[in-house]
């Protein structure tokens, strides 16, 4: 008798039907429909088990077929997975509301068909590999996972509890970023806010799950050829079984569930624990992606923060913010009674440059200069593009002999810079210097008035030089 459970594919496309009897022959039965007249004949007369149809279909859609096989006693119990393009999202509205039991969108993703088909034909007896206390974590962990709002605390929960549940078992999960670069986010084996980047070519494991998109097990490290090209990395470790599941989102891999157990295996990694770490792994998703999504919004949010106080083509601080920061620290020179100084100064000759060069080759010279200029600076100065080609750093904490020491410094960076863009040719600058010291000046604005006419001295003198208010 045949036992293998049947699925019937309705699509009016044979490249998409194609695609999705290619994906599950091995393991199902597959039937063909090409539209809802065909889903509601076939599903009658041959009862499958599981029906995955097209939205889009001539004769009858795949939403008017799904309600007529919804409405039928004889199949409604037959669980029916819509497809259809991302992009029309009413379709997955309006087919869940006539009944569908599930959604897949184009373009598909193997193992994600695989998943969903596997969740909704499960056996009965699906479970029956768990142990008592394997449901009770699994009820537990839903459970916190629906109370708990921080992401990273439920994926802390989460290896904490796997590991607690398999003998000497160390977990782990890992996200894979934009890039594609792999941070462990949560591990037994690390601190709370501890995160580290792996080198993937360390882990052929990890590789050979994420490139697959399916799980990987290896019972015994030491003697399986994945692992040969890094058999002298994990000699040492204590470890000797692995199970790799990849945790997959919307149609991509976000990460990845790991489970190292220290004891052989004898009889391979037996099928409780595989079913497991899957069914924890399809549990983690969710916070997984929250934690990644919450450190890229974090992360984009410094970004916007750090880009409008700067300025884009020297990445120096921009003029408001110099002013911002003067003011401060104008403010705590006087309190603290410290030298306060400021330098000013601006490209020797630079609209001939322009002229001969271009301003794009004009806009390279700035760049360089905003890197000199950031290169020198110590971390408690405020280095900024002032405007146009002229330039300002603020420097708490200085007397005028440092203020002097430091446009010296900068003046000799940039005087023996060869410019490439400038086919080898020099560039100068003319600076000017001021110093605040015990109420010397009244204001910051009289501060930036007299580095400025320090720097006009020094171009009116002959450019290339310092001048000192
Ligand atoms: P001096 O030695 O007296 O300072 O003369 P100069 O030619 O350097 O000064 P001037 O003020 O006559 O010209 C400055 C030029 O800088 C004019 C302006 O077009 C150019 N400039 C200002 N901002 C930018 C920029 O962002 N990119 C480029 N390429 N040029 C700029
Ligand atoms: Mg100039
Ligand atoms: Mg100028």
């Amino acid at each position: 008798m045949n036992t293998r459970l049947k699925i019937l594919v309705v699509d009016d496309e044979f490249f998409y039907r194609n695609i999705l009897k290619d994906a599950l022959k091995d393991r199902y039965d597959i039937i063909e429909g090409e539209n809802g007249e065909d889903a509601i004949t076939l599903a009658k007369a041959r009862k499958p088990n599981l029906i995955i149809m097209d939205v889009e279909m001539p004769i009858k859609d795949g939403i008017d077929a799904c309600r007529a096989l919804k409405e039928s006693p004889e199949t409604r119990k037959i669980p029916i997975i819509l497809f259809t393009s991302l992009s029309k999202k009413e379709d997955i509205s309006r087919g869940l509301k006539v009944g569908a039991d599930d959604y897949i969108t184009k373009p598909m993703c193997l193992p994600e068909i695989l998943a969903r088909v596997g969740a909704h034909l499960r056996p009965k007896d699906y479970y029956s590999d768990l142990e008592p206390r394997d449901l009770i974590l699994l009820l537990e962990l839903a459970e916190h996972i629906s109370a708990i709002r921080n992401p990273m605390t439920i994926l802390h929960l989460i290896v904490d509890k796997m590991s607690d549940m398999v003998d000497n078992a160390r977990c782990s999960i890992v996200s894979i970023n934009d890039d594609g670069v792999p941070y462990v986010k949560a591990s037994s084996d690390l601190e709370i806010h501890e995160e580290i980047m792996l080198e993937l070519c360390n882990y052929p494991e990890i590789v050979k799950a994420l490139d697959s998109k399916q799980p990987i097990i290896i019972n015994d490290i030491k003697n399986d050829p994945l692992m040969d090209s890094v058999s002298a990395q994990i000699k040492g470790l204590n470890f000797n079984a692995i199970i790799v599941i990849p945790v997959i989102k919307k149609e991509s891999v976000i990460g990845t569930f790991l489970l190292r157990m220290a004891t052989p295996l004898s009889d391979g990694v037996t099928k409780r624990i595989h079913k497991l770490c899957q069914l924890v792994a399809n549990l983690s998703a969710n916070a997984l992606e929250t934690a990644i999504l919450f450190e890229r919004t974090q992360t984009s949010q410094e970004y916007f923060e750090e880009m409008s106080i700067r300025d884009g083509l020297t990445k120096l601080y921009n003029h408001q913010h110099f002013h911002d920061c003067l003011e401060k620290e104008f403010s705590r020179a006087g309190r603290y009674h410290t030298p306060l100084s400021l330098v000013f100064f601006d490209i020797d000759n630079f609209k001939r440059i322009n002229d001969t060069y271009g301003h794009k080759h004009g806009d390279m010279v700035l760049s360089a200069i905003g890197k000199h200029t950031k290169s020198i600076a110590r971390l408690s100065d405020v280095p900024a593009r002032y405007g146009g080609e002229e330039f300002a750093i603020v420097l708490p904490n200085t007397t005028s002999e440092g203020a002097l020491g430091m446009a010296n410094r900068l003046g000799t960076l940039i005087r023996e810079h060869t410019f490439e863009c400038l086919n080898g040719e020099n560039v100068t600058i003319s600076s000017g210097t001021s110093t605040f010291t015990d109420n010397s000046v009244q204001s910051s604005d009289q501060l930036v008035q007299l580095a400025d006419e320090a720097m006009y001295k020094a171009k009116a003198l002959g450019k290339d030089r310092i001048s000192q208010a």
